[in-house]
Order: structure tokens, then sequence, then C-alpha cells
């Protein structure tokens, strides 16, 4: 009899203990929060680029406001065993990555300090911001800080991915330029992560994504900033114009002599009316780019559009969110490939151009498929500068530059996810295979280190498994440290780290 008291207790007391984090929430606290079918509920749902996050449910919104009431959620979550996600600018396409059907959904919008410190030359930015809101705050400040090349993604996951800038080859990683995490951990206690106070944690928070807390602020240093120039050139596919645009880009990467310059070459395909143009992002930190930086673009003169100008760097960031179409379903994936060496470059690059080109044809048939692939020079200075400035979970070394690969592919319903999920795998995959073929025929250098870009991994890639062994080791180490019980890893989605291969 007793004993069975005690199991009713017991059972009640789970009963309790697993009430929902909604729930707790609304009942104890005042912290922000919302239900489905409120208009702020819908309005965030609504501010995913992929619109397969959006689709997916959560139980409510919470926008906490302070570091502290990040904790009271973090404290709320460990009572119960919801499956939940963490969201900043919702940019990251994967599914449940910053996106939950029926658990809470922790929205950092409420989190959205801009705050220049010009003696110090920082600049605390909290996770709710997008990179426009942080260029638009230092805007005329005389500063600026190292983020996103398209204004509308969000500061957040960005940053936890490493981030590629337009003036990465000048400052290194977005990561690189953070000097503080402020970060909450699984047990609620809310810690101020620095290189001197947690060397190792903070090195696995540059670029370890969401495995180990909360970021609630990231203290960035402030670079000075005046005009810049920018803008893209637009052209129709020809082949004589694709040969010349992969000859570039080459060129460009090898020859990386000016650290103030930036591009992203992307290739698109609208495969249900055959519309193949190229469009190119420069950038270039100053308010001309001297002669020769460019050239081998520009001197590609058919053109349709041209929109580079000296413009602020707000200006420019916003610009560039013209890319950020919102209405369809994305993926992303990447693969990081050695640069080939002037000789092979034609033959190396064209073939990967014509893979993609090949695969993405495997797809026209899905409704409003639109096929992109970007080239992003990684070149060497990239790596000096970011083991000078402390390294990061990448680690890339300067022995070869290297050109991370993007490729989206975007459609118009999720009933086409699984076809296009294969198509995107064989993309990657078929350029992983590639690589291999001219390694070992000679034509691009063995034996190197390629690892994969975070910020555009597809979800199945292998991200920490393509890391040096001892920053794999490291976050492990960290992870044991700070998060035991694995709460992180076995509660919500994103890139985690496995136990063992
Ligand atoms: C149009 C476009 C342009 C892009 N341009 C660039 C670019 O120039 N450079 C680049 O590096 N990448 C770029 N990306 C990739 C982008 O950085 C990643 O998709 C990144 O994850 C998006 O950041 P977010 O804050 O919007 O992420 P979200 O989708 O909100 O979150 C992504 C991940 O980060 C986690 N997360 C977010 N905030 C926090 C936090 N405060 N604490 C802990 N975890 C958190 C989430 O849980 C999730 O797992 C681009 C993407 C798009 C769609």
């Amino acid at each position: 009899m007793r004993r069975g008291l005690a199991v009713t207790v017991a059972a009640l007391a789970a009963v309790a203990a697993a009430q929902s984090t909604c729930d707790i929430v609304e009942s104890q606290t005042s912290i922000e929060w919302y239900k489905r079918f409120q208009i702020e509920y819908t309005s965030e749902q609504s501010e995913y680029w992929s619109t397969s996050c959006g689709d997916l449910k959560p139980s409510c919104i919470l926008m906490p406001k302070t570091t502290q009431e990040v904790a009271a959620v973090v404290s709320t979550l460990a009572t119960n065993n919801e499956s939940f996600a963490i969201k900043s600018g919702g940019h990251n396409p994967n599914n449940y990555f910053a996106s939950i059907d029926g658990g809470p959904l922790i929205s950092t919008k409420n989190l959205n300090q801009v705050v220049l410190d010009a003696v110090a030359e920082t600049v605390r930015v909290g996770p709710g911001n997008r990179w426009d809101d942080v260029s638009a705050a230092l805007d005329g400040s005389g500063y600026t800080v190292i983020g996103g090349r398209i204004g509308n993604v969000g500061v957040g996951g960005y940053m936890l991915g490493g981030g590629m800038s337009f003036m990465s080859t000048e400052y290194g990683w977005a990561a690189n330029s953070v000097l503080e995490f402020e970060l909450v951990l699984a047990n609620a206690s809310v810690v101020s992560v620095t290189e001197s106070n947690h060397p190792d944690l903070f090195m696995a928070l540059k670029g370890g994504g969401n495995n180990f807390g909360i970021v609630t602020s990231y203290l960035l240093q402030a670079y000075p900033q005046g005009d810049v120039w920018g803008g893209n050139l637009i052209f129709d596919a020809t082949s004589e114009v694709s040969t010349a645009i992969l000859a570039a880009v080459r060129d460009f990467t090898e020859n990386y002599d000016d650290g103030k310059a930036g591009i992203i070459v992307t290739a698109e395909r609208t495969l249900a009316t055959l519309l193949d143009i190229w469009v190119i992002f420069l950038y270039y930190n100053g308010p001309e780019p001297p002669a020769g930086v460019f050239d081998k673009f520009l001197d590609i003169s058919d053109f349709k559009i041209n929109t580079c100008k000296t413009q602020s760097m707000n200006s420019l960031l916003s610009g560039n969110n013209w890319a950020v179409l919102k209405g369809s379903v994305y993926t992303i994936g990447t693969e990081t490939i050695p640069l080939p060496s002037e000789a092979n470059g034609a033959e190396v690059m064209g073939k990967i151009f014509d893979h993609w080109v090949n695969v993405s044809n495997t797809a026209q048939l899905i409704p409003g498929l639109v096929a992109s692939l970007a080239f992003q020079p990684l070149p060497k200075k990239l790596a000096q500068i970011a083991k000078a400035k402390g390294g990061d979970m990448l680690d890339i070394n300067d022995d070869i530059d290297r050109i991370v690969l993007e490729l989206d592919y975007s459609f118009l319903s999720s009933l086409s996810y699984s076809q296009v999920d294969k198509t995107m795998r064989d993309t990657y995959s078929g350029f992983k295979t590639i690589v291999e073929d001219y390694q070992d025929g000679g034509l691009l250098p063995k034996d190197v280190y390629l690892p994969l870009f975070q910020n555009d991994c597809f979800y199945p890639q292998d991200y920490f498994g393509r890391l040096k062994p001892e920053k794999l080791a490291l976050a492990r180490r960290v992870q044991a440290e700070v998060d035991p019980n694995g709460f992180w890893k076995t509660r919500t989605g994103g890139f985690k780290i496995p136990s063992a291969y």
C-alpha cells in the first residue's frame, strides 16, 4: 500500500514535471510568448528563408528580451523532454535547425541590441539582428563589423557557423573578430566566454554551431569604415561568358593581392524557362577599386546589368537583399575544392560547372526549380589572417587556395522535397568525386585539407567529421564539459558533434 502511494506520487510528480514549456512560461513568467493564430506568431513564422521551415508549427513562440529570460526558458526546458528550436534570422533552410513542429521555438528577435563603444572600438550585437540592422545602426559612425554579405541574413546562426564576409580576406572569418560570447549553458547559467577565461569553449564557439548554448550577445571588434564600392554584374550564361567567368574566378582566387576586394560568383538556372544567368557580387573596401582588381570580370563586356557604385556599407548590404526571394522551399549544400592551377583551370572548373548543369537538368520537371552554384574564393591569405587572429574550428591552412562551392535548389512545394534532396546529394557528392579523380590524375593537389563550410551545409553533410581530428576532439571535450547530458545534442536540431565514427 505504501509502495503504491509512493508510485502514484512519483507519477503525479512526473506529470507535473512534464508540463509543457509553453504552459509554464505562460503561467509562471512574464516572458513574451505567442500561440498559433496570433498575429505575432504568424509574422514570426513568415521570417524564414525557406517556406518549409515556416510551415512547421511550433507549440508556441517565446521571445525573451534579456539574457536572464533566456536562462529562465532553458531552466523550464530542463523540466521536460520537449524538442525545441533556437532561431535568429531563420536563413538556414535545413528543416528543424531553427524551426520546430510541436515544440517551443525560441526566437532571439528581441535580443536586438547594437551598441558601439567607439573608445574601445567594439560593438555589442544581439543575435536577434539581421546584418542590415547592424549596418543601419552603425551607418555614419565610421565603424563596421565583419558580417554577412546579404543584409537579410541573421547574426546568430551566421556567426556560429564561422561567417564568410566580403571582408574575410582583410579580417578573416566573421567569428575571428568576436571578442566575447555571452552564453546561456544547458544548466541555465550565464557565462561570458573570452579567449582568456574559457579558451577551449571560445574556440569551439567559432564554428561549433548551437552545440554549446544559446548566445545572447556577441562583442565584436569594430573596424574603421568609410564608403565602399560594389554591386552586381549580371550576364546571360552563354558558353563564352561561362568560360570567361570560370577563368576569372580561378585567377582572382590565386592572385588575391588586395584583401579589400571580395566577390561571390553565382551561376543561376531557372529550369522551367531555361534562363541561365551569372550574377557576380563585387565588393571593394574603399570608394573605388584600384585598376586591375576586378578587370577580368569587368572586361567581359556583354553584361546585361551593372549596379556597381560607390555607396555606404549599409546601402550595399541592403541592396544585395534583392537576392533573398521569399515564397519558395530552399535547400543548401556545399563542397570545398582545391584551386586548380592556371594550366588545369579550364578543365577542372569546366567539369565542375558541367556536372552541376547536368545534375540540375535531371530536376527540370520539379515545379519552380531554380538551381544556383556560387564560387566563393578561399585564398591562402584568408587562412593566414584567420590563424593570426586566434583561429577557429575550420582551421584552414595556407598551403593551398580553395574555392567553397555553395549550391542552392529552390522549388515551389515541399512535396518535391525528396526528389530535390536526392538531386542535392548527387550534386555535391559528384563534386567530391570529380576532385578525387583529378587528385588521382595529378591535376589537383592530393592530401590536402578540404573542410566543409558549415553555413552552406545540407543537413546530412558531415561538417564535424570533415574538420581536423584535433578540432573534432576539442569540440567533444568542450561538449563533455559544458553539456554532459547532451541537452543541445538531443533536444534541438543543427549540425551535431558525433560521439564516434
Ligand atoms: C540569402 C543568403 C545569404 C547568405 N550569405 C551568407 C554569407 O554571406 N556568409 C555566410 O557565412 N553565410 C551566408 N549564408 C548562410 C547563413 O549564414 C546560414 O544559413 C546561417 O545559419 C543563417 O544565420 P541565421 O542567424 O539567419 O540562422 P537561423 O536559421 O536562425 O539559425 C541557424 C542555426 O543557428 C542556430 N542559432 C541561431 N541563433 C543562435 C543563438 N543565438 N545561439 C545558439 N544557436 C543559434 C539555430 O538554432 C540554427 O541551428 C547565407 C544564407 C542565405 C539564405
